[in-house]
């Protein structure tokens, strides 16, 4: 068998790739656009049915160009995002409620402070409507023909991984993985099982959601035209770039820099809780052992060069802002506050919005352009010292998503944290780690082979002569943070 295949259920795409495993990359690779809508402010749903009719046509597209030499197929996806079905018919019982929907916002805010503090001990995170509890709640009380399912013990809650894999299995397999439960807000993070005080605070029975197993564990087998193959390697997406960066020991993380920063750092067997804002999630369960990890994410960082192409036309392409900012020594005393829609953690404003402060009639489009970039970098370095004050000190920081392309923000990045930035030559650090954990899983790699999958790009080492430079820039940044949430 040459071949694994990896499955990446995105929000705005379902991909799925073939890794060689010989040749150690990926091969080949088909995409498929999935819709969402939004039927009211604040809300965002999905079509269960397109997400598993496009996996499939992307998987069968992968499997023809395997033709027969496909050894399994490993699972990653947009998490939290949750899916209610018939467990007779596999048919959705009515729309996906999508991550990013706030329509259980107030349900959340109403929790009583003992209930609060139970999520936050029992799960590691913290109460809110973007995790699964407070959706499947809203289903079961606004959806008619939830209620009945439910009555006649035929209702399947899941989140977009047990859906697929119910859906590929012909129903055979009604089950998720450790990394998608944590982040359910019905998931003991200690015990690894669902939560029977959360259960029943929230009034979910516990046989409605799938059995709970390892990231490298069995899920089911897939009739194709090849015969039956393993599904093994599942992983939310976050978790599964955090393998597919290789940060397989504690004080490793990776930092994605996409329309948001996604921060991911390992802590070990040891399940840290945050004092400062940042949540506890199972990284993965390998080998029967769980390691930990502490996620941190910002709303804006690659979305605020867009506004600078797309709302004030100061860059044509997000490559420009690069040459721009590498184009000045500083930012003339500009800062900018990447707060377009509030701020997410560590300081959790919802009301804080963007600025740029420091403005002077010196100032010219490449010191704007530059302080936005510079504020990327800022926010990292606020989530990654939170990590630090949580007590996990920080061995290597890679990154991938789109901006991680730009040479000038690794180097100032490297320089902000005082650590080298990894950047690997292969961007898809999902899928990859999809592909890791299915070679895993299948004993074609173990925790040392498989560090291979993950190809060297450029390390981008922190230069001692800006340091003092540097933290100058980062309390003014912090200065601006400040500004950009008074009232
Ligand atoms: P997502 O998965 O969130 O859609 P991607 O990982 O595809 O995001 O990254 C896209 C983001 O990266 C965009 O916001 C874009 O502005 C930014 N981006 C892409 N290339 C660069 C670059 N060279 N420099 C800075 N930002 C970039």
């Amino acid at each position: 068998m040459k071949y694994v295949i990896a499955l990446d259920a995105g929000t705005t795409s379902v991909r799925a790739f073939v890794y060689d495993l010989a040749k150690g990359a990926f091969v080949y690779g088909a995409q498929q656009e999935v819709g969402q809508s939004f039927p009211r402010p604040g809300w965002v749903e999905q079509d269960a049915d397109e997400i598993y009719y496009k996996a499939a046509y992307v998987l069968n597209d992968c499997l023809r160009f395997g033709e027969g030499e496909v050894a399994g197929i490993g699972f990653t996806n947009q998490r939290e995002t949750t899916v209610l079905w018939d467990r007779a018919t596999g048919e959705p019982v009515c729309p996906a409620i999508g991550w990013q929907c706030r329509r259980t916002s107030e349900w959340c805010a109403a929790l009583d402070g003992a209930t609060k503090e139970l999520v936050r001990e029992r799960t590691g995170l913290v109460p809110d409507a973007y995790f699964s509890a407070s959706k499947i709640r809203w289903m079961l009380d606004n959806v008619p023909a939830a209620r009945v399912l439910l009555a006649q013990g035929r209702l399947c809650a899941g989140t977009v991984d047990a859906w697929l894999i119910f859906r590929f299995t012909q129903g055979a397999s009604f089950v998720t993985d450790v990394t998608n439960a944590s982040r359910t807000m019905l998931f003991n993070i200690r015990t690894l099982d669902w939560d029977e005080d959360l259960l029943s605070r929230f009034s979910i029975p516990r046989e409605i959601l799938p059995e709970v197993r390892s990231c490298d564990a069995r899920m089911g087998e897939m009739r194709t035209r090849d015969g039956v193959l393993p599904i093994c390697g599942v992983a939310g997406d976050q978790q599964a770039a955090l393998v597919g960066q290789n940060c397989l020991r504690p004080g490793e993380g990776k930092i994605t820099y996409g329309t948001g920063l996604f921060l991911l750092f390992n802590t070990g067997e040891r399940c840290t809780l945050s004092h400062s804002g940042l949540l506890t999630t199972v990284g993965y369960r390998l080998g029967g052992r769980t390691a930990y990890a502490l996620e941190g994410s910002s709303f804006h960082a690659g979305s605020g060069v867009q506004w600078l192409r797309d709302g004030l036309g100061l860059i044509e392409n997000a490559a420009q802002s690069g040459q721009l900012a590498a184009s000045v020594s500083d930012t003339g005393g500009v800062c900018f506050v990447p707060a377009f829609t509030g701020l997410g953690a560590p300081h959790w404003d919802p009301d804080a919005r963007a600025l740029f402060s420091g403005i002077t009639r010196g100032t010219t489009r490449a010191h704007l352009v530059r302080a936005v970039l510079e504020s990327i970098a800022f926010e990292a370095r606020e989530l990654t010292d939170c990590i630090r004050g949580d007590g996990v000190p920080l061995s290597a920081v890679r990154c991938d998503g789109g901006a991680s392309a730009n040479d000038f923000l690794m180097q100032f990045q490297a320089d902000v944290l005082g650590v080298a930035v990894d950047r690997p030559a292969e961007r898809e650090s999902t899928a990859l780690g999809a592909a890791m954990l299915c070679a895993l899983s299948l004993g074609l790699a173990d925790e040392t082979s498989v560090a291979e999958y993950r190809r060297a790009g450029q390390v981008f080492a922190p230069d001692a002569a800006v340091r003092d430079e540097r933290e100058r820039g980062y309390e003014a940044y912090r200065l601006a943070v400040r500004r950009a949430r008074m009232k």
